[in-house]
């Protein structure tokens, strides 16, 4: 993305507080635990930094569970340790999501993180220009402007354009067309807009002033650089600090599991709806094969998606080189109770945990089957129809034909999950 090479200074406490994400709070973030004496420890278990972890979840739970994003009402920024609270309780979430490894979830707070910033920098026009030159490499504040006029009662809305905060701004052509493909609505496609020496201008609207428009464009860029910093970031994140981060990101799984209503559906799916790469991890495990890391922990995770009970799928390890029932006993309850996502079918097939080449199995060569647990989902719904056929058809009992003809209607009847 275009964005600026040299970022604006800020050196405002109580801005940096208010946009922790901002690359110019790092240092000063730095600077606080220096001078406050909060090191790892204190943040994870310090008492201290209670107040700030509190404040974290929060952040969290608002990322999983609002549309609004993550609350705008925080600490009292006006003081010294309200600052501090506000600014790492962003730093730990920042550290759960890492340690969650996973890109749903990073995705999400990327977002309820960036809709906040939205919310206040629509009302902040003392930082919002700064801010944009952070983001946005082409951005200009005209005070002067006045807008074309595009409709009929022109006069009203001349007063009303110029009843707004009196900015209006415009936006580089490059910046404009790599964002708006994000952005639903007809205000966003260049057609409709003004461009003159290859600047956008963003005119104001009785509903929406051009300083909002610059606060909505500026969301999608503080989501990209939230979210490619947590996944740059999320490679740093050791073991130990992983274990020692699984119960919030616990908390965090478990609470986007309880949203995501297909995990319930996958409860009590049967073993002939289990992908290839489950079955045969499960089948070289039996025979000796040494499989990877990769492919124990995805074995662990997807049996646990399952509600598989725990003591199975330590079974499923029986038969491995180096199985010792309390290590595998030990890591299989951490997995369980971690909530881990299982990888998707790019991961899989990256780490040699695919078996299946193109024409193996007709459900895997589907464009839209990217993931093991849609694979599972695609099969149940695919014998729910059958089933369902079966009564209305055959009401004799007799069996359902080969099958070849299961799999063909597979592609057909299965109502796509989640391909957008
Ligand atoms: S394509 Fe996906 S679901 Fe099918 S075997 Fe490979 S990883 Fe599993």
């Amino acid at each position: 993305m275009p964005t600026p090479k040299v970022t604006p200074s800020i050196e405002d406490a109580v801005t940096l507080a208010r946009y922790p994400f901002l690359p110019q709070a790092s240092s000063w973030i730095q600077n606080l635990a220096l001078d406050h004496e909060i090191d790892l420890e204190e943040l994870l278990e310090g008492q201290w930094m209670e107040k700030a972890r509190q404040r974290a979840r929060i952040r969290l739970i608002d990322s999983i569970e609002s549309k609004e994003g993550v609350a705008v009402v925080g600490g009292d920024i006006f003081t010294e340790e309200g600052r501090i609270i506000e600014a790492f309780s962003f730093y730990y979430a920042r550290l759960v999501v890492f340690a969650s490894e996973d890109e749903r979830l990073i995705s999400r707070w990327a977002q309820a993180e960036a809709t906040r910033a939205e919310q206040i920098l629509t009302r902040d026009s003392e930082n919002l220009a700064k801010i944009a030159k952070t983001f946005i490499s082409q951005i200009e504040k005209d005070e002067q402007s006045v807008a074309p006029l595009q409709s009929s009662n022109q006069a009203s809305v001349r007063k009303i354009r110029q009843s707004q905060d009196g900015s209006i701004w415009k936006i580089g052509l490059a910046d404009f067309i790599e964002i708006c493909p994000k952005i639903t609505g007809s205000r966003w496609r260049l057609a409709n807009n003004q461009v003159s020496a290859g600047k956008v201008t963003l005119f104001n609207e009785q509903q929406y002033s051009s300083s909002a428009k610059l606060a909505r464009l500026l969301r999608e860029r503080i989501k990209q650089h939230i979210e490619q910093e947590a996944l740059e970031k999320m490679k740093n994140i050791d073991m130990e600090l992983a274990m020692r981060l699984a119960e919030p990101v616990g908390m965090v799984r478990n609470l986007m599991a309880s949203k995501a209503s297909e995990a319930i559906a996958l409860v009590g799916a049967e073993e002939s709806d289990w992908p290839p790469c489950m079955r045969n991890i499960i089948a070289e495990l039996t025979n000796g094969v040494n499989v990877n890391h990769f492919g124990r922990l995805f074995l662990a995770s997807i049996s646990a998606a399952l509600a598989l009970p725990a003591e199975s799928c330590v079974g499923f390890f029986k038969g491995a080189p180096d199985f010792k029932e309390s290590t595998t006993s030990y890591q299989v309850k951490h997995v369980y109770e971690g909530s881990y996502t299982p990888a998707g079918c790019s991961k899989l097939k990256l780490n040699h945990n695919c078996p299946v080449l193109p024409g193996d199995d007709r459900l895997c060569d589907i464009s839209w089957m990217d993931h093991p647990l849609k694979y599972i989902r695609a099969t149940q719904r695919w014998k729910a129809k059958n089933r369902q056929a079966e009564v209305e058809v055959r009401p004799d009992d007799s069996p359902i034909d080969g099958e070849q003809t299961n799999q063909t209607e597979v592609q057909d009847s299965v109502v796509k999950p989640a391909e957008s």
